[in-house]
Order: structure tokens, then C-alpha cells, then sequence
């Protein structure tokens, strides 16, 4: 046999293994189980969110991760205390609403002005009319082909910038879900912020359509310094100084519910595929580093921590896969986004036509998940997720409300997730013909400075979700 059949083969063999061995098992809907119902919502700062990385640990070390170990960080957590939002004029009516993590204490009444989407362009239209005002924004939408929905922190920022004196994001899917996400990257944000059922936001915009609309608006926060942990291990070979990957999804969700699809799912998909690539350590041709990171909704803390500590060693990371809500409705329904790649989409295209699976690529510069510190960093990267069209939601679906629990996640989107991870991570080991190649940081840096969040940058003189350098 030639080398490249002999490669072949033994690749061949190994999707075998792991995709068996998945298949067969029910580990990582039982972790699923364990983490959303048992531990609960893991919230950055939480006892809960301790007890999942002790649970995570100690299954990492079960399943023959070599080198499990946490990996601490400080920084400075965010709890909620009571909100409560009124509608003070025309009428006299409470509304439903909660408190957006890193929110400050306030105590405030104000006009509210509605921004629509939130976009550029609404803001520019209202130019000069909301310093002082309660900015309205809808949240989150899903863009059409070629479009763009901006992030909350980007509204929000615009908010900020034009002088508003606090924001309310409002969900659009129905059903007295108020939308939650964090302000700010482990530091007190700049104004108040509530998140709304689309309910409590509908109110508002009929009752602007007949005159000025003034709410009050009570939040308590509470700051603590807190130390998190992500939690590491690997699987193959010993580190020896060549090329490895890295895998990783955030094991914290929002503290309105289980996050079971953000990203309970994401963290037991990423341990089931290391669990399936143990049992075949001894023909992978390279390291595959684990890491199961915490805080990724305050603003990607334990990403950030992870790709600093890793500092020198990223310049031999061949590929980072970070895996974040990829088990939204059934299985199938996986997609992969490169992040400053574009190069590689039809390399993966390829891959998918390998394994007669066929997964979605695309690339865009996304700052909002664990692969964009790597992104920063110039190391070729993706995350992967999934879209659930048939839930007829916008935007992030049952994330960030609090029914993101766990009926939503299909055991049988677990077993899909993980085997498409694992066999994604496979194809990467065994390529002879890989043709990723590391950006410099200044490169990375000029495009992002180039790309929809370009302003953001200029503005504040830091990406959206990256921690301060105080913080730690
Ligand atoms: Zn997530």
C-alpha cells in the first residue's frame, strides 16, 4: 500500500470507530440530562456554573482525556437583583421585562424612542433626537441572503454613543419570552438595559403611534469579583511540538433558563466527540486539544484566557473548532462558519463530500462566539452550528429566553453534532493536502477594521466582547 492509501485507510477506519461508537451510545444526552436538570443554568459566577466544571472534569477524566486539568481566570461577575419596567405615561401599567447582564443599578424615567431593528441606518435616521431617551430596539432578526443583523452590544453601542439614557431590547418571537445577553464583557456597561418579551415591545410601539410614550425603569445589579474555570484536557499523542487542534464549546448559559441549546448541547457535542476520539487515540496522527470553556456569555472571558494562555503554541494550532448551539432541531441541521477563511470554504465543501454528509460552509467575520479570540489570533477557524427553520423563530430561537430547556434538544441532533465534530476533526488530523495558513494579527486586525463591526472598534478601542485588560 502507497502512504496515501495507507492514510486513507486508516482514516477510514477511525470514522468508522467514532461514528459506532457514538451511535451506540447515549452518553451525551445523559450528560445533557445531568447538566440542565440536576446542575441548572451554570451561570457565570454561579455555584451551579462550579458544580457543572467539577461534573465536566471529572467525565473528561473518565473518558481518558490525557491532561485534564482547569484552567482558572478571574474577572467580575454580574447577578440580577428585582427589575421592573413601567409605562408611566399615556397609561399607568407595569410591563414585563428583565434586567441584561452588566446592567448598573438605575432608577430612571424617561421618553422612549423606538429604533426599529436597531441597524446604522435607523439610528442615523433619528440623529439628534435621542440623547437623553429610552431607546427601544428590536432584537435580534434572522438576516436574509447577503444581509446582516447587527449583535445586541453593537445596538446597544450605538445607543450609547447617540447619549440614550437607557435601552430596552425586545424580543421578536411571541410567546412573554423576554430576551436576555450580556452588556458588557465582564465590566459594568455603560447604561441600563432591559430585555423584553416582544409583547411588552408591541405595547410600546402602538402606544408611540398616537403621542410620546414615558416609562420608569428600576434595576438592582449586583458586581463581585468571581474565578471561573474552562476546563482542558487532550486526546492523541503527546504534545511534542507540532501541530494540533483544538476543540472547544462553552459549558455557561444565561441564568433565565438551562441553556440546554446555548450551549449545554454544544459542551456535551464536544466532549462525545473527544469521548469518541479517545477510543481511537493511538492511530490519530496528532494531538486534538480540548478545551470546555466557561464565561462565554460575558463576553467570551474563558475563550479570551484560553487563547492567551495558549499564546506561542497557537502558531503550531492547525485548526480551531468551537461548536456553539449546534443542536437546534433535528439532525442534520449542522453548519460551519469560518471566521476570516474564506479561502477554506470549499475545502470543507470537500470534506462534507467525503464523509457523504453534507454540512454547510460559509465565512463571515463574527465576533460572538469562542473561535473569534483564535479568529484575532490568525488561526484558521470555525464554528459549528445549526438553524432550526422549522420552528418558524427568528434570530436565536429558544436561546437567550428562558425556554431554552432541555425538550428543545433532540438526542438524535447530539449523536449527529458529535459524530460531524468528531469526523470533521478527523479529516483535519489526517490531511497531507491541508492548505490552512495562519494570518498575521495586523492582517486580521485590517480586516475586522474593514468589516461591519469596523466602527465599533474606532469607536470604543476594543471588539464588542473582549474582556479589559484590568479584568484580568
Ligand atoms: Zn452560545
Amino acid at each position: 500500500m502507497s502512504g496515501e492509501t495507507r492514510t486513507a485507510a486508516a482514516l477510514a477506519q477511525a470514522e468508522k470507530a467514532v461514528i459506532g461508537e457514538i451511535w451506540t451510545s447515549g452518553e451525551a444526552y445523559e450528560n445533557l440530562l445531568y447538566l440542565c436538570d440536576r446542575i441548572g443554568h451554570r451561570w457565570a459566577g454561579s455555584e451551579s456554573e462550579q458544580a457543572a466544571a467539577d461534573f465536566l472534569l471529572a467525565k473528561a477524566r473518565q473518558y481518558g482525556l490525557q491532561d485534564v486539568q482547569p484552567q482558572a481566570f478571574s474577572y467580575t461577575a454580574w447577578s440580577r437583583g428585582p427589575a421592573r419596567l413601567e409605562i408611566t405615561s399615556p397609561v399607568s401599567r407595569e410591563i414585563a421585562a428583565i434586567a441584561l447582564p452588566y446592567t448598573p443599578a438605575a432608577e430612571l424615567e424617561g421618553e422612549v424612542i423606538w429604533v426599529g431593528q436597531g441597524e446604522e441606518e435607523d439610528f442615523a435616521r433619528l440623529e439628534g433626537q435621542i440623547a437623553g431617551k429610552v431607546v427601544l430596539s428590536a432584537a435580534e432578526a434572522s438576516p436574509g441572503a447577503g444581509q446582516r443583523s447587527s449583535h445586541r452590544r453593537e445596538k446597544f453601542a450605538r445607543a450609547v454613543a447617540a447619549g440614550a439614557a437607557a435601552f430596552l431590547f425586545a424580543n421578536q418571537n411571541p410567546g412573554m419570552l423576554a430576551v436576555t445577553g450580556s452588556l458588557a464583557a465582564g465590566f459594568p456597561a455603560e447604561i441600563p438595559g432591559l430585555g423584553l418579551p416582544r409583547e411588552s415591545g408591541e405595547y410600546i410601539v402602538r402606544l408611540l403611534r398616537t403621542g410620546p410614550v414615558r416609562v420608569r425603569l428600576r434595576v438592582e445589579s449586583h458586581f463581585a469579583p468571581a474565578t471561573s474555570r474552562n476546563i482542558l484536557g487532550r486526546v492523541g499523542p503527546p504534545d511534542v511540538g507540532g501541530p494540533f487542534l483544538l476543540v472547544g464549546a462553552h459549558y455557561d448559559a444565561h441564568d433565565i433558563a438551562v441553556g440546554a441549546l446555548d450551549n449545554a448541547a454544544g459542551a456535551v457535542i464536544c466532549l462525545e466527540a473527544a469521548r469518541a476520539l479517545a477510543t481511537v487515540a493511538e492511530i490519530l496522527p496528532m494531538p486534538v486539544r480540548v478545551a470546555l470553556f466557561a464565561c462565554e456569555e460575558v463576553g467570551l472571558l474563558g475563550a479570551w484566557h484560553c487563547a492567551e494562555q495558549l499564546a506561542g503554541d497557537l502558531a503550531r494550532c492547525r485548526f480551531v473548532l468551537n461548536i456553539d448551539s449546534a443542536a437546534r432541531g433535528g439532525p442534520g441541521n449542522e453548519n460551519l462558519t469560518l471566521c476570516g477563511f474564506p479561502d477554506l470554504v470549499p475545502y470543507f465543501e470537500e470534506i462534507g463530500r467525503r464523509m457523504h454528509y453534507d454540512v454547510p460552509v460559509k465565512n463571515n467575520l463574527s465576533a460572538y462566539s469562542d473561535h473569534f479570540p483564535f479568529a484575532v489570533a490568525g488561526v484558521p477557524n470555525a464554528t459549528m452550528g445549526a438553524v432550526d427553520a422549522a420552528a418558524g423563530l427568528v434570530g436565536r430561537g429558544w436561546g437567550h429566553t428562558a425556554a431554552d430547556t432541555v425538550d428543545k434538544v433532540s438526542p438524535k441532533a447530539l449523536q449527529a453534532s458529535a459524530a460531524t465534530a468528531a469526523r470533521l476533526l478527523l479529516h483535519l488530523a489526517f490531511a497531507e493536502d491541508w492548505p490552512g495558513r495562519h494570518r498575521s494579527r495586523e492582517d486580521m486586525a485590517a480586516e475586522i477594521a474593514r468589516s461591519p463591526i469596523g466602527w465599533y472598534v474606532e469607536k470604543f478601542g476594543h471588539y464588542p466582547f473582549q474582556p479589559r485588560p484590568s479584568s484580568g
